[in-house]
């Protein structure tokens, strides 16, 4: 739990740094454009947190720890299988927050390099040790974990 936490954080971190990236690269035609960007990373925050840890069943043990955090201030949500809605949400933010600045960061080369590189840091620390631990049962990618570890 410790470990996979550790790398939670550290994984979470390297996120925000790439989004910081982000904003660089967009900060470099106009700072204007970085901070509404930092606007929409914030909202589509909580916009993933609503739509999905909110619902999610081990907030407590959240391996990334600030969102379990967070999710815990929303409004209660019964845990329970995600619907279309849920999933639609999800994938709004999680587009807000990759797709929008990758026009910024295709102009400079450089960023785009170490932004992918991190992401891709993260995604790796994150299905290798987080979801691993993760006791949320109802996300699609802990159930395709479980499949595969039960040979189905
Ligand atoms: S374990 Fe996953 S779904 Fe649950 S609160 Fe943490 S990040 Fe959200």
């Amino acid at each position: 739990m410790v470990k996979s936490r550790i790398h939670g954080v550290v994984s979470l971190g390297t996120t925000v740094i790439a989004a910081g990236i982000s904003a660089l690269a967009m900060g470099r035609d106009s700072w204007a454009l970085a901070a509404l960007y930092g606007a929409i990373y914030i909202a589509s925050g909580a916009l993933i947190i609503g739509a999905f840890c909110a619902k999610c069943p081990c907030k407590a043990h959240c391996g990334h720890v600030l969102p379990g955090k967070l999710a815990a201030r929303f409004p209660h949500r019964q845990p329970g299988p995600y619907r279309p809605l849920d999933y639609t949400l999800l994938g709004i933010g999680l587009a807000a927050w990759v797709l929008v600045p990758q026009p910024w960061l295709v102009s400079h080369p450089g960023l785009l390099i170490i932004y992918w590189v991190l992401m891709g840091a993260a995604g790796l620390q994150i299905q290798h040790f987080v979801c691993r631990a993760c006791r949320n049962t109802y996300c699609p990618i802990r159930q395709m974990q479980i499949r595969q570890a039960s040979g189905q």
